[in-house]
């Protein structure tokens, strides 16, 4: 899914008062760990308005170390080693709002293909992989976009009935 769906959900999900912050970076955070040091890089050498807009960039043009950070930051096992520590020392509610981090796991798993990042969900124990549909397809997409929409506007009903 898209970087910006990714923390909504998890806002969505998983914040609550005084952790929405949280949880919308929490969300973002396996697409940030990945992409985004690579995007700055292309800023400040001068490459990164190279490719036509809004098109992934071809496979062989992306460094290897940005493979390695995606398997790791989509992994279940660093999502829940997440949840589990924040759990462990800090006892209060961010661990709840770092959910959102393994949820972006379980909303990438299926929505990517072989060709381009598919999600181990299980790296690196197993390089265990589904050949997914495109998440940017119009039948995924425009659902996600409804039902995040759906989500997101029951939990503000709640709260306000709810004071
Ligand atoms: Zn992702």
């Amino acid at each position: 899914m898209d970087t910006f769906s990714h923390a909504l959900w998890g806002k969505a999900l998983f914040g609550r008062k005084g952790t929405n912050l949280f949880a919308l970076l929490f969300g973002a955070a396996p697409d940030l760990i990945a992409f985004l040091p690579w995007m700055i890089l292309r800023i400040i050498n001068g490459t990164f308005f190279d490719r036509e807009f809004g098109k992934p960039p071809p496979v062989e043009i992306i460094p290897d170390w940005l493979f390695f950070m995606y398997d790791f930051s989509h992994s279940f096992i660093t999502g829940f080693l997440l949840v589990f520590l924040l759990y462990y020392f800090r006892k209060d509610y961010i661990w709840f709002a770092a959910l959102a981090w393994p949820f972006h796991t379980v909303l990438d798993f299926p929505f990517h293909t072989k060709e381009f990042f598919p999600t181990k969900i299980f790296w690196p124990l197993s390089d265990f992989y589904i050949d997914g549909i495109l998440w940017s397809r119009p039948e995924v997409w425009i659902p996600n976009i409804i039902l995040l929409a759906l989500v997101l506007f029951y939990k503000k009903r709640k709260n306000t009935i709810n004071g």
